[in-house]
């Protein structure tokens, strides 16, 4: 694997965090996941999480500048200069056209995007076990369904314009994690 830049989209649930921890390690490259910045910046209370939080807990999108400025910060750490999975980000086509310029001026390009497709009932399933299993704020059922409606509207646009720029591959997000895994680094070879 030779990708220093790749970004790994899909709806909440689709398994992006799962596969890009594991991923990232495997190819030595940093995992950047703004949903993991911002929860930790809420719970330090820090600006950034306080001027996060009221969006973060009724689902929505934190404000662009908010989050493109927090990874602008982040992309300058030394680990990123190595490459990274984008993991949450973007999520609008502003993010987009901001990481675009972001990367131009550090000399980097975006390989590919990877799109995790999976079907909403298999969607609400898993979150519903999240929230179980992880408790997070956010998995509450209609904040998850915020979640989906809003990825729907401002996310998903995302998908045609990587597919109009030919970064874009799409990969069945259902089945077990190790398939899901082995069907990523085959998109990515190939
Ligand atoms: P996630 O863990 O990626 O599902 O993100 C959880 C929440 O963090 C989202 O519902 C948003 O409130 C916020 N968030 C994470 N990434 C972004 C982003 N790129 N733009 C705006 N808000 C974000």
């Amino acid at each position: 694997m030779s990708m220093r830049v790749v970004v790994f989209l899909g709806p909440p649930g689709a398994g992006k965090g799962t596969q890009a921890r594991e991923l990232a390690r495997e190819w030595g490259l940093a995992h950047v996941a703004t949903g993991d910045m911002l929860r930790e910046a809420i719970a330090a209370a820090t600006a950034l999480g306080r001027q996060a939080k009221t969006y973060y807990d009724r689902g929505e999108l934190v404000p662009d500048d908010v989050v493109i400025g927090m990874l602008g910060e982040r992309l300058q750490q030394p680990d990123a200069a190595d490459g990274v999975i984008l993991d949450g980000f973007p999520r609008t086509i502003a993010q987009a056209e901001a990481l675009e310029r972001l990367l131009k001026d550090l000399g980097q390009d975006l390989d590919r995007v990877v799109f995790f497709d999976v079907s909403e009932p298999e969607l609400l399933r898993r979150l519903t076990a999240r929230r179980a299993l992880e408790g997070r704020a956010d998995d509450s059922e209609a904040t998850v369904r915020n979640r989906l409606k809003v990825y729907a509207t401002q996310t998903e646009p995302l998908l045609s314009y990587y597919r109009d720029r030919s970064r874009l591959v799409t990969v069945g997000g259902e089945g077990s994690v190790d398939a899901i895994r082995g069907a990523i680094r085959q998109a990515l070879a190939g």
